[in-house]
């Protein structure tokens, strides 16, 4: 994958050594409201303040942003209380807009990251700019949008880019309002190691109770900052109302939380550290030599399925296994949630082979 070009982010936002803080409401709603949190968070140590201008809202008739004015009240938030501003950005005159307002920096919903004529519309009206653009994830597992946005913006010149990782949609009933994922913002981070990643932890929790361990857990995989939505009043917001905080509890979830390094000095660490990676390794090689075989198994099945007629999906006996894992897994100490992916992955895998033998059947015949 070609290298961007890249600013670092402590050159555009100060944060050196330790995690970039946006928060603010979800959306700006009065002059009063935006006017009572951003004298609250002036007291705090934020990075930028944040407030949805235009809102993308799943359905119609909900509170959809008070738009240009919105800016207005930013502008004046920026002045008086010193504090950077941050709004999304969705078309080309959102960011005409936003510049001309003076908007420090901007973000890219997920809900437009999934479009690339959207975020190719965004970019073409930021060239020539110099202000940065936080991209969140789109809305579906993929990262090939995600990198796709990227891509597009730095084409755009803009070199101040930070991902922002906010969790993924899904019809499976989860603790969260999206689900975190955190491989895909890991594989993020290894395709382009310059590019920092903040966590969202208000839009994956979607309730107040859980942000402040999904900020850990941000903290925990090494990413460079985090995004939470705050209000005064959470539970009257016109918008994401069981996930804001008040700036109390802001400052509670940012004192609380541990940031590590991602390295130590200490030999004696190190040593023990290498000791336990080689025993990962081969456990990691035994997992191997098991699936390797398990395969075998399943595609020996697969020609007695097709030496008899008989379907490569058993619903029974797909529902029993499934259960009896999971049971047997528990009495492990091991996550249901954990063990159910890996064996529909491991099940996914072995119905291919499957399908792959019948398949033939059908070529030779
Ligand atoms: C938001 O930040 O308020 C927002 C709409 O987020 P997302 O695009 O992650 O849903
Ligand atoms: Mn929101």
């Amino acid at each position: 994958m070609s290298k961007l070009n890249i600013t670092p982010m402590e050159e555009w936002s100060g944060a050196k050594d330790r995690p970039l803080i946006i928060a603010g409401p979800c959306s700006a709603e009065t002059e009063e409201q935006v006017m009572a949190i951003a004298e609250q968070l002036s007291k705090q140590s934020i990075d930028y303040y944040r407030a949805g201008i235009w809102k993308p809202r799943t359905r119609p008739g909900s509170f959809e942003g008070i738009g240009e004015e919105g800016l207005r009240w930013l502008k004046n938030i920026k002045e008086t209380y010193g504090l950077k501003v941050g709004t999304e950005v969705a078309t080309p005159q959102h960011v005409e807009l936003a510049l001309k307002y003076g908007i420090d920096a901007l973000w890219i919903g997920a809900r437009t990251t999934v479009n690339p004529f959207s975020v190719q519309d965004i970019a073409d009206a930021l060239q020539g700019a110099d202000v940065p653009v936080l991209i969140k994830n789109p809305i579906n597992p993929d990262n090939g949008l995600w990198v796709g946005a990227i891509e597009r913006i730095a084409a755009a010149g803009i070199t101040k880019i930070a991902a922002i990782h906010r969790g993924y949609s899904t019809h499976e009933k989860t603790r969260f309002r999206n689900k975190p994922m955190w491989q895909l913002a890991i594989e993020l981070k290894r395709a382009f190691p310059e590019i920092p990643i903040i966590n969202d932890p208000s839009h994956i929790a979607g309730t107040r109770d859980l942000i402040q361990e999904v900020s850990q857990s941000a903290m925990d995989i090494g990413l460079n900052g985090l995004m939470i939505e705050t209000h005064c009043n959470p539970d009257e917001a016109w918008s994401d109302a069981k996930q804001q905080v008040t700036p109390d509890r802001l400052q509670e979830i940012l004192a609380s939380l541990k940031i590590r390094n991602v390295s130590s000095d200490n030999i004696e660490f190190n040593t023990s550290l290498e000791d336990l990676r080689e025993q990962i390794d081969a456990k990691d090689k035994e997992i191997i030599d098991v699936l390797a075989s398990r395969m075998n198994i399943a595609k020996q099945i697969g020609e007695y399925k097709r030496e008899n007629n008989v379907t490569t999906l058993q619903m029974n006996r797909w529902e029993y296994l499934l259960q009896d894992r999971v049971n047997k897994a528990s009495s492990l100490d091991l996550n249901d949630d954990f063990i159910r992916e890996v064996f529909q992955t491991i099940h996914k895998e072995s119905i291919k082979l499957q399908n792959e033998i019948m398949n033939n059947d059908k070529v030779n015949a």
